[in-house]
């Protein structure tokens, strides 16, 4: 195929969004920029991006970061082992390096966080190194560039894919070649099946248009089932308007994060909550049922069953305490799986 990057780059210039982590590359800029868009769109990344950089703007500052405001900083994004990562690159890029990235695609990939496609943007984007950086967008472009209906999600196609991206790949503008792919498949060749190809620049190359293929490419393995979990989610409220809150482990799902009182794997009725608050020493008349709410995780989904009392004790059991509203604000961080019962928390 002839080399697809004049054609791309000459879009590129003329099309690509202006965003800060554009504007300032630094390493610290695309490092960050890339983790919170792993799983997040551009649009609802940037506040949280622009709040991120003005609290800690640099590596030492996330690396010193105390954990509940590191949270903060991330709450409403989800998947908080992105952060913890972060910090804990933040803090080994301290010890090792000085308190900058180092311009090594291997150094790179060594730290917490950070695998391929995240150590190529940085190394290419911010370093001007030739590597690659292969997301799910330049895999869905090249599967249809080529018109190849290998299975994307299979590390052997990937590998396959990776040597043909930098087949294409200009030397001496490695980073612009690389976000210039990513940038075509977030605008242009777009998943589920609708990709624009009257306003794509590489539309006279592309063998699957040619075949009429482009609505079935790429192909993946099909998703693993999640498993279902019943949980028991009880909001106590005492006589100030607090709520009690547990913190979750330090390790596994939402670690460290705070929650309402939770029974995970257990779908209890009214009763069965009385009796288990009764033995946390919190005894309460009765329990008023919520509606029933869902959360999806990567591996799990939560069905929860919701439940509000009132407790006439200040005592909090251990692991836990009671928090006003203004509190649940600006100091512990609530993830989003608990979305459905913010308000009746007064959030
Ligand atoms: S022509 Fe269409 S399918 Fe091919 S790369 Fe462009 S947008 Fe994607």
């Amino acid at each position: 195929m002839e080399n697809i990057a004049p054609a791309l780059l000459e879009w590129f210039y003329r099309n690509q969004r202006i965003l800060p982590f554009r504007t300032d590359p630094s390493p610290y800029h695309v490092w960050l920029s890339e983790i919170m868009l792993q799983q997040t769109r551009v649009s609802a990344a940037l506040p949280y991006y622009e709040r991120f950089l003005a609290a800690l703007p640099d590596i030492p500052a996330l690396a010193a970061c105390e954990e509940e405001k590191l949270h903060k900083l991330w709450e409403g994004l989800g998947y908080y082992s992105r952060v913890r990562n972060l910090q804990k690159a933040a803090r080994i890029v301290c010890e090792e390096y000085g308190g900058e990235l180092p311009a090594d695609y291997d150094a790179l990939r060594a730290l917490p966080g950070i695998g391929d496609y995240t150590a190529g943007a940085i190394a290419s984007i911010s370093f001007g190194l030739a590597v690659p950086a292969v997301d799910g967008n330049v895999l869905r472009v090249f599967s249809r560039l080529y018109n190849d209906s290998g299975i994307i999600t299979e590390p052997g196609v990937k590998k396959a894919f990776t040597a043909r991206v930098m087949e294409h790949q200009p030397p001496e503008k490695a980073g612009d070649y690389n976000q210039a792919l990513m940038e075509l498949g977030a605008l242009v060749c777009l998943p589920n099946g609708a990709p624009l190809c009257g306003q794509c620049p590489l539309a006279a190359l592309c063998a699957a248009r040619a075949a009429g293929t482009m609505l079935e490419l790429p192909r993946k393995a099909a998703p693993k089932a999640r498993r279902v979990e019943p949980v028991t989610v009880v909001l106590a409220e005492d006589a100030e308007g607090r709520f009690l809150l547990q913190q979750r482990p330090g390790k596994g799902l939402l670690a460290g994060l705070w929650q309402p009182l939770l029974w995970e794997g257990e779908a209890l009725s009214a009763g069965e909550v009385l009796a288990r608050l009764e033995e946390l020493g919190l005894g309460c008349a009765g329990a008023e049922a919520l509606p029933e709410a869902k959360h999806i995780f990567s591996h799990i989904e939560w069905r929860m069953k919701g439940y509000a009392v009132r407790v006439g004790t200040v005592y909090a059991p251990a692991g836990c305490v009671w928090a006003s509203r203004e509190q649940m604000q600006d100091e512990y961080t609530l993830p989003g799986a608990f979305k459905a019962y913010r308000k009746r928390m007064g959030l």
